[in-house]
């Protein structure tokens, strides 16, 4: 797996460097990011970029953040070389953006944040066809070497359930209660099968994981909201760069 798209943002006072991991190893049930021409995912024929071309872009834009997304970034053979990079001759914020927590987070990466898809296994194995036994250890793993962790979640009516969403809160709870937490609303995709949950919904999730957790939160955005939302905050007014 490669990286093929770097996208900068200048609206933050810092040069934040997005860079993109093609593919993900779960296969979530309802994936946006797998459906074709979605919008979400890579087109089939974006080329791959390598670490070189990538170290030379970051050195030239004087990158102060770079976050690592995908698909699954944890999974990108170049990560650890260019977070090396970022971290150790730049001096930049490096940050796993999203990630399934699949693998271990690397060393040179200051903050990650995990989606925890199920906390049971089987539920873990039915949604995404993988254990979450990794997942679980990764997250606490990073957590110990001092990374900052942040957690999110999807609710998913009929799979992941609010005393799903509970559990998993629990689980990190027990790493640290003042872990941030974030649950999204499932937003439906074609042929899935699957509702999203309503704002009701939504709502007893948040106050499951509160029982467990000081700082969470949720949003039910649907696929028009979501665009809005992305248009007026400034964290998602990004370029791309020509690599
Ligand atoms: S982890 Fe994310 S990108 Fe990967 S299959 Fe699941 S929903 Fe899709």
């Amino acid at each position: 797996m490669a990286f093929y798209k770097v996208t900068m943002n200048e609206n933050e006072g810092h040069e934040r460097v997005c860079l993109y991991n093609k593919g993900c190893n779960f296969r979530c049930i309802g994936c946006a990011y797998k459906v074709p021409n979605a919008g979400i995912g890579p087109s089939e024929s974006e080329k791959e970029i390598g670490a070189k071309q990538i170290i030379e872009a970051l050195r030239k834009i004087g990158a102060t953040k770079v976050h690592f997304i995908g698909g699954e970034p944890l999974i990108n053979a170049d990560l650890i070389k260019i977070a090396e990079f970022a971290h150790e001759e730049l001096g930049a914020k490096t940050a796993i953006g999203h990630s399934n927590g699949s693998k271990r987070i690397p060393d040179f990466i200051d903050e990650a944040t995990v989606s925890i898809k199920a906390v049971d296994d089987a539920v873990h194995r039915a949604y995404t066809g993988m254990s979450n036994s990794s997942v679980l250890a990764n997250f606490k793993d990073a957590y110990e070497r001092g990374i900052k962790m942040k957690a999110s979640t999807v609710l998913i009516p009929g799979i992941v359930s609010i005393k799903e969403v509970g559990g998993i809160a629990a689980f990190v709870a027990d790493i640290d209660g003042r872990i941030p937490f974030h649950i999204t609303a499932y937003m439906p995709v074609p042929d899935a099968g699957l509702r999203a949950p309503t704002e009701q919904e939504v709502g007893g999730a948040v106050l499951a994981a509160k029982k467990h957790l000081i700082n969470v939160s949720g949003s039910a955005l649907n696929a028009e909201s979501f665009s809005k939302t992305k248009a007026m905050n400034p964290a998602f007014r990004s370029h791309r760069v020509e690599v």
